[in-house]
Formats: structure tokens, sequence, C-alpha cells
């Protein structure tokens, strides 16, 4: 033992502060649980600090910048526009404090006790963590593991001053005039976008045969549409093979279909994935089941095989998103407290905050064909809708996809401006098992974009007003 080293007793250690952590100890402490959580960072985790807030933060930015120059299509002269982007970033920031004071407000509120530190297991009920040369124990009946993933660094692409992480790419203090892109994910197509916008000239590589992978081509060629009226280069297929990084630029060398190819920018961005922030804890300690790649392996409960240690968010498998995180942390807290919650990944929303935006929950029509399903499928154009036309936004569509002999709602995929708020209404229609019906007969506000939805689903039944039914 160190000198001075002593243990602290708690119910539930929560390691980690981001989306699953932090909403994991408040829903553990509202059930009466004497709760510590530790971070080795600021609370809120990858999502406040460096994903989600200033992500948005910056499309929002770039969008109203870019906005302005179609200003004149409604009768709005908006000449020699300026971006202030020093100041941009420090809004940004203002908005991150904002929300990581307002976490740290609610565990406070919540008699949540907050460490700062690395954590190590040392056994099951035991924790050392690591503050630079304080070391203290804690021993807990039940631990909550949502220590969240890191971005993949390739190997042929290290990050250094031209090479960058989407940490880094939130963080640039001036507007490049160019970049490459690494990976047309949705991390590399929101942030490649975004600079677009701000006016950067960008080249998108991605190795599959279309942007976005894992939305449907119907939705994201949509958003290959828009990236190209800003100018954007984008490579399917393509390969990145290996950078030479001068204090000033980088090249990128690529291959597509076999040609070699290079591209030289003022950044490369590498977005390829995320690895799950499970290998510095001491995990050996407790023999904790892994998957090949690394994470956690839980039951419905996000129990491990370690009867009393769970495992949330980015650390298990599943999508990478913190409406994921803050769920499962909930299920657990729940679990831990003696509730008989599970999880249940039918209704979970995935947005794409591009321009424009896509977002998808449920089945699309093809998994629910592949499931068996006879399906009842309406499709309604945005350009159909008076709010959207009055909006000046008239691109996209709302797909609805429902079982035909229940008429149950399985899944919707949506493009265009609001989808991401658009697609709560369908999250709920399919946890509430709601039909196609149901959603008709519910009176949406006019003019509003949610009339969309209802006039998809009214498409599915053959009866929308707004357009032809076939
Ligand atoms: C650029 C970007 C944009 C994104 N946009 C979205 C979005 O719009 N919507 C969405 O749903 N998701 C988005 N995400 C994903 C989202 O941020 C993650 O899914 C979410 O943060 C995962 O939450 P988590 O609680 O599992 O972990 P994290 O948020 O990663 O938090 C883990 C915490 O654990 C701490 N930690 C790690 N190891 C240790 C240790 N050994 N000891 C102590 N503490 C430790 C870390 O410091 C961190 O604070 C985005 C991600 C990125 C990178």
């Amino acid at each position: 033992m160190v000198v001075g080293e002593f243990t602290t007793e708690i119910d539930v250690l929560v390691i980690g502060a981001g989306p699953g952590g932090y909403v994991a100890a408040i829903r553990a402490a509202q059930l009466g649980k004497s709760v510590a959580i530790v971070d080795k960072d600021e609370v809120g985790g990858v999502c406040l600090n460096r994903g989600c807030i200033p992500s948005k933060a910056l499309i929002t930015a770039a969008h109203q910048y870019e906005s302005m120059h179609h200003a004149s299509d409604i009768g709005i002269r908006a000449e020699n526009v300026q971006v202030d982007f020093s100041k941009v970033q420090e809004w940004k920031k203002s908005v991150v404090n904002k929300l990581t004071g307002g976490v740290a407000s609610l565990l406070k509120g919540n008699k949540i006790q907050r460490l700062k530190g690395e954590v190590l297991f040392v056994n099951e009920n035991e924790v050392r963590v690591f503050d630079n040369y304080e070391v203290n124990r804690y021993r807990f009946e039940h631990c909550i593991i949502a220590t969240g993933s890191r971005p993949i660094e390739l190997k042929a692409f290290p990050y250094g001053n031209r090479v960058l992480s989407s940490t880094e790419a939130l963080e640039l203090q001036e507007i490049p005039k160019s970049m490459v892109v690494i990976g047309g994910g949705y991390i590399g197509i929101e942030l490649g976008q975004t600079y677009a916008k701000f006016g950067t000239e960008v080249t998108i590589l991605e190795g599959s045969n279309s942007i976005l992978p894992g939305f449907e081509k119907e939705m994201s060629r949509w958003v290959e549409r828009n990236l190209k009226k800003l100018g954007v280069t984008t490579h399917t297929e393509a390969l990145a093979q290996s950078v030479e990084q001068t204090d000033s630029e980088a090249t990128v060398t690529f291959t597509v279909k076999g040609e070699e190819k290079k591209v030289t920018a003022d950044y490369v961005l590498v977005t390829v994935g995320r690895r799950p922030n499970t290998d510095e804890l001491g995990l050996e300690a407790i023999n904790m089941e892994m998957t090949d790649r690394g994470l956690i392996k839980v039951d419905h409960q996000c129990k491990t095989n370690v009867p009393n240690v769970y495992a949330i968010g980015d650390v298990i498998e599943g999508p990478a998103l913190a409406h994921k995180a803050s769920y499962e942390g909930k299920v657990a807290a729940e679990v831990i407290a003696g509730l008989p919650s599970m999880i249940d990944y039918k209704a979970i929303p995935a947005v794409v905050f591009c321009d424009p935006e896509i977002a998808s929950v449920g089945l699309s029509e093809t998994e629910a064909k592949d499931q068996g399903y006879e399906v009842l499928v309406g499709k309604f154009p945005y350009a159909a809708n008076g709010r959207a036309l009055s909006m000046n936004v008239g691109e996209g569509f709302v797909k609805i996809i429902g079982d035909k002999e229940t008429g149950l709602v399985l899944g919707a995929q949506i493009v265009g401006p609001e989808a991401s708020n658009l697609i709560a209404e369908v999250a709920l229609a399919i946890e509430m098992g709601t039909t196609l019906e149901d959603i008709t007969l519910t009176i949406h506000a006019h003019p509003t974009l949610g009339e969309i939805v209802m006039e998809a689903a009214e498409g599915a039944l053959g009866h929308a007003i707004h357009q032809i039914n076939k």
C-alpha cells in the first residue's frame, strides 16, 4: 500500500463522466444509492467537450454563414458577410462550458461525490484512483464502467501537426484553406461539410462505395448532392495509403480502383472510427470478458460477467451514440437499485447533422422485408409541405414503414431539415406499439414539418391528401 493511501466505501462507483456515466450516477442517486463518479478529465465526456455539442455549435455557425449567401433568394441582401472564426470558437466554448457547468451542478445537487483521476481495478470490489502523486482506494458494492472511446489512429497516418483527429479539427483557430477527410462516416461528413461551408476546399476519401455507409443510398444521395454544390470532392472506394507532412501542409497518397492519386491540403482529418477505452483500466485483474474489438461483453441489463460490475456506452457493443450511452446508464442504475429494467434497442434513433439532416429509427424497408414482414411504405416529400416551402427548405422526404398485417409502425428514414427532431415522433410510435393509423389520427399543427410524418403515414395507407396516391 502507498503511504497515505486510504479507502472510501461507496454503494455505486461510476467510472467516466460522459453521457453514459453522469446519467447513470444521477439515476442511481435518485434511487437512494450513495454514488461517486470518477473521471480523469472534465465532466461531460467526449459528447460535451469534444463531440456532439462542439460539433453541433460549429455546424450551426457554418450553416448560418452559408445560408446568408442564399438570402437573396428570399429578398434579403447580405453583402460582404465575414466570419470571425476566433469569435465562433469562443462562442462554441461558452456553450460547452454552460453545459459542463450544468452537469457539475446536477452531480452536486444529487449529492454525488466527484473524484478526479485515472482508475485501475484492484479486484471486483475495489479500484485505485491515481491523480498525479495521490492514490486513493475506493471500495464499492457496484460499479458502472463508462469510460467511452477515443479516435482510432491509423499507423500510416499518425496524428501530428497536420494530421488531426476530430478533437483537434474542432479546435482549429483559423479556417483552413484546404482539408482532406479520411473516412466518410457521420463524424467525417459533419466536420467536412462544416468546413466546406466556411469556405475550405474539402476532399473526402471513403473506402466503401458510398459516403455515410450504414444509411440507405436514397438518403446519402441528398447529402452527396449538397456536398457537390459546396465544391467538395468525394472519392468513394478510395484507399488512403500514406501521408507526407511538412510544417505547413500534408500530401495524402491514395488509390481509387487501383489508380494512385495524391492530394495536398493544409490538414488531414482522420475519422475512421473509435476505439473503446478499456485497455488501461486493469480489467485483467477482474477477468473481464471482452470481445475481439476490446469491447466489454454485457447482457440485456448491462451486466458484465463480473456480477457487480456493469458497462455502458461506447465501451459496449452497438452504435457509439450519446443517447444510447445515457439510456444504458439509466438501465444499469435501475438494475443496481433492484428495478426490473432491461435494454430494448428497437427504437434507438440515429441522426447525422449534415445538410440536409438525415435520421432513421427502427427498420428500413429492406430490413423489414428481410425479417419477413409484408410492408406498407409511405414516402412524402418536403417539397409538398407548406411549412418547408415557407422556410425555403424543400429538400428531402419522410419515409415510413409499417407492417401490412397489423399496421404497426416498424421504422422511418428522414432526410431534410429538422429530421433530427421529426424522428422522435416515430421513435415514440415504435416504442408505444402504435399503428400507422394512430399517426394519421393524431392532429398535427399546420403549417409544420411534423405534417410530413402524418402524410407519409397516410401515404402508406393510400390516402395522403397532398400527393396523388398510387
Ligand atoms: C466529433 C464527434 C461528434 C459526435 N456527435 C454525436 C452526436 O451528434 N450525437 C450522438 O449521439 N453522439 C455523438 N458522438 C458520439 C458520442 O460523443 C459518444 O457516443 C458518447 O460521448 C459516449 O458516451 P460515453 O459516456 O460512453 O463515453 P465518453 O463520452 O467517451 O466519456 C467517457 C469518459 O470517461 C473518462 N475516462 C476514460 N478512461 C478513464 C479512466 N481510466 N479513468 C477515469 N476516467 C476515464 C474520459 O475522460 C471521459 O470523460 C460524437 C462523437 C464525436 C467524436
